[in-house]
């Protein structure tokens, strides 16, 4: 069973008053409400409060695999700067850098400042030449954790993302 109060998956609850609602508790936070003596009429939805709580710990149990299935590897977000830092390492400009893989030094200037997204055999030539990776794991994104109402949306998550870098 679990706890309304706690989340905690327990072999038996009790039904405990808090607060003027009936809640199936665990005997740990049976101490927090008054016990029911006699069955009373059960309230058919939860509090929201609880509904919260619960869903929260969903949350927290649940891994967050939107990004963690695939094992596949996309360009990373910082791949300008990851061409850059690795050309200027090198001493190279733009233009030495162009003649070593093949590509127009207009292209170089576009790929490090983020206009221009290299297909993947550019990304081969740059990765080969500069010995630097541009793509990356797609790496599980921590979760979020929100005192308000759970709405959690792929946008946030994108977002939360952003801002971790
Ligand atoms: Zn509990």
């Amino acid at each position: 069973m679990l706890c309304e109060l706690c989340g905690a998956e327990v072999p038996r609850t009790k039904d405990v008053a808090v607060e003027g609602t009936v809640l199936a508790a665990c005997t740990n936070c049976a101490r927090f409400g008054n016990e029911v003596a006699a069955p009373l009429v059960r309230r058919t939805s939860m509090p929201p409060i609880i509904a919260q709580r619960l869903e929260a710990r969903k949350r927290r149990l649940t891994p967050r695999d939107v990004y963690t299935q695939t094992g596949e590897e996309e360009l990373a977000e910082d791949f300008p700067a990851r061409i850059r830092r690795a050309r200027e390492a090198r001493g190279w400009k733009q233009a030495d850098l162009g003649a070593k893989i093949n590509e127009k030094v207009s292209v170089i200037g576009k790929l490090e400042s983020g206009t221009m997204t290299p297909g993947d055999a550019l990304v081969r030539k740059l990765e080969r030449e500069l010995g630097v990776k541009l793509k990356e794991k797609l790496q599980p994104v921590a979760v979020k954790r929100q005192s308000g109402p759970a709405t959690f949306t792929l946008g946030d998550l994108v977002k939360f993302d952003e801002d971790a870098h």
